[in-house]
């Protein structure tokens, strides 16, 4: 990917989100040709600066106000909206003898965080104005809170703004940030990419989709994770609880015989752990429901038995989800296995498993 977009002027800054900041999948983005790493949260900047990686993070969730001065510390560069938070970055920097570079987010119509285009020049300029912090880019957004993907010309708009606030307010704007993964399908096609010059991927990197359509990208793995939960119990239920009415108690549920083949087996798995509905079942299972720490699965195949794995794909979604929760054990090949945060608890005097 990394060249693929170069030969169009873009270079990839890695986003490491999904995978909480997890050095060593940071590492391998590095070296498969990233530019530098972007993050949302300062927790897993943090996590990279511990591990020992130096090339430049970019904060793109606009810092919050109590975190400024370790954002100065941690972070070269962050997306900003706010003139409140890039004046307590400033002098933030300032205090660490180091100038912050700013990148202004810009609302192209996804309609989360940016600047409205028409302000896009008088917060430049006093972005220019302040010492500690320099004017070092703009950026936009797409397909994130509106799923509305990036057009053609919404590309051509942004490389408008770059050159507007450049004769506004005199600075070279360095960096034009299309995008996320959404941007591909553009940046991968015939249209001139302007003034654009970097896309901010993590989907794409981590699990090979275009994020709007879900289609494998070209020459990328859809399977680099997997996510491996336990059957707990099998054979759950061969009836079917049938609702008498939309009162939903206890009392007034019957139970039927199911006489389907389906069989319905239980995970040591369920929401604290991943997000249910963006697990891809395996030929021949369907999702039947989930609780917190249940996943119930349907299921043709007789094979399974306490103690059996189950496989699975996940959505983005999924994997942030998995990525972050304290029960899921991360083992990355050709790497020594580690969990999440905590050290393995064994049963506590006080809790009783239920
Ligand atoms: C999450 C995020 C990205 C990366 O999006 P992907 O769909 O994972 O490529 C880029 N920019 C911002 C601001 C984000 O929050």
């Amino acid at each position: 990917m990394a060249e693929r977009l170069k030969r169009r002027g873009i270079r990839v800054t890695a986003v490491t989100k999904a995978v909480c900041g997890h050095p060593a999948i940071a590492r391998a983005m590095l070296d498969g040709g990233a530019a530098g790493l972007a993050e949302a949260r300062l927790s897993n900047v943090k996590r990279l600066r511990q591990a020992g990686v130096t090339c430049p993070i970019t904060l793109i969730r606009t810092p919050m106000l109590s975190q400024v001065d370790d954002v100065a510390q941690a972070c070269e560069a962050s997306y900003n909206t706010e003139i409140p938070v890039i004046a307590a970055l400033a002098a933030a920097a300032l205090r660490q003898n180091k100038v912050h570079d700013i990148i202004l987010m810009v609302e192209m119509g996804d309609l989360r965080d940016g600047i409205m285009p028409q302000d896009l020049g008088d917060i430049g300029q006093q972005v220019v104005d302040m010492p500690g912090v320099t004017l070092k880019g703009i950026g936009a957004n797409f397909a994130c809170l509106s799923g509305m993907a990036p057009t053609a010309a919404k590309m051509r708009a942004l490389s408008v703004l770059a050159n507007d606030v450049e004769g506004r307010c005199s600075p070279f704007i360095e960096t034009v940030s299309g995008g996320n993964s959404a941007n591909l399908p553009w940046a991968f096609g015939a249209c001139a990419t302007g003034r654009v010059n970097d896309l901010r991927i993590g989907e794409a990197i981590l699990l090979g989709v275009d994020p709007i359509t879900g289609d494998q990208i070209g020459g990328m793995y859809r399977d680099a994770f997997t996510l491996v939960a336990e059957v707990i119990v099998t054979d759950a239920k061969s009836v079917h609880p049938l609702v008498g009415n939309s009162d939903h108690t206890l009392a007034r549920i019957r139970l039927v015989p199911d006489i389907s083949k389906i069989t319905r087996i239980i995970l040591a798995i369920g929401y604290q752990d991943t997000d249910a509905a963006g697990l891809s079942m395996p030929p021949g299972n369907t999702l039947i429901g989930a609780t917190s720490d249940h996943l119930v699965i349907g299921t043709k195949d007789a094979a399974f038995c306490v103690g059996s794995e189950i496989r699975f794909q996940m959505s983005y979604r999924a994997l942030m989800r998995a990525m972050a929760a304290p029960d899921i054990q991360i083992n990355l090949r050709n790497d020594r296995p580690a969990t999440n945060a905590h050290k393995v608890h064994g049963p506590s005097k006080h809790l009783t498993l239920v």
